[in-house]
């Protein structure tokens, strides 16, 4: 995998030597699941652990998460492996648990980034941290939307920021659960020619065949990262299974994307 100069900037910060890999189960499940998953990413490219706690499922009656239970099995996660740890948070509450049980980065997942009020508060609760925030793009295809969270974030003086790309809802059946539709973030680039920009496969795949090729694209077009939703049996994972890959397959990935990289 290749970096571009401002990923190389930003991983400095985070005193990696290579592009950012963020990988983990879509939830946490239970205190074994969580580390078992850590223990089996630590050797690999992946510096960051990610795990849902909050989950905002679109329908009701669907797991909702652990919940603030969850941040000490992350807590025990980063003690034992040395990984970074990341988790979705939804609202000021989720945030201030998460800064004190010192989660490394926090995400703001596409439910959220469509509503500007909740992503204001959650901008207003991080002035004055030097917390890392990704901002996932909203669910519909609205860059606007997007450029918005980005300028709250900002303006509430949070420098070290990402954006994630992880698709966007069309009524349409494809192939895909979320539609890449590659140029809106492009556009979003365009318009903040720093920011770093990472890729979520697993969300815009739905199911695991497609991950890899997800991966080189973005790759291709010089993404500066990826977040993989990672599980060590994804069959039984009790959200998004068709999507997650095993710690093992992910290592494989990111060896064969060096190599196809390499051989450009
Ligand atoms: C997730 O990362 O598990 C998630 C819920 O993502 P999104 O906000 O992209 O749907
Ligand atoms: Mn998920």
């Amino acid at each position: 995998m290749q970096n571009s100069k401002k990923l190389r900037n930003w991983l400095d910060a985070f005193g990696l030597d290579h592009p950012l890999v963020i990988a983990g189960p879509c939830s946490a499940e239970t205190q074994e699941q969580v580390l078992a998953i850590a223990h089996q990413l630590k050797d690999t490219d992946a510096s960051v652990l990610r795990a849902g706690i909050w989950k905002p499922r679109t329908r009701p009656g669907n797991f909702e998460g652990v919940g603030a239970l969850g941040l000490k099995w992350l807590q025990e996660a980063k003690d034992q492996t040395g990984m970074m740890t990341t988790t979705e948070v939804a609202n000021t509450n989720h945030v201030d648990l998460a800064l004190k049980h010192d989660i490394d980065i926090l995400w703001i997942g596409a439910r959220t980034t469509v509503s500007p009020f909740v992503v204001q508060e959650i901008a207003d609760a991080l002035q004055g941290t030097d917390k890392t925030v990704l901002i996932k793009n909203p669910v519909n295809p609205d860059l606007a939307l997007w450029l918005g969270a980005v300028e709250r974030f900002y303006s509430a003086n949070i420098q070290n920021l990402g954006v994630i790309h992880r698709g966007f809802s069309t009524y349409e059946k494809t192939k895909y659960r979320n539609n890449p539709e590659w140029q809106i973030p492009i556009d979003l680039q365009n318009q903040f020619p720093d920011l770093p920009l990472i890729l979520d496969p697993s969300h815009i795949a739905g199911r695991r065949d497609i991950i890899f090729e997800l991966c080189q694209t973005a790759l291709d077009l010089n993404y500066d990262g990826l977040m993989v939703e990672t599980h060590f049996d994804p069959d039984s994972a009790w959200s998004d299974a068709k999507q997650q890959i095993t710690p093992q397959t992910l290592d494989k990935m990111t060896v064969d994307l060096r190599i196809r990289k390499k051989g450009d």
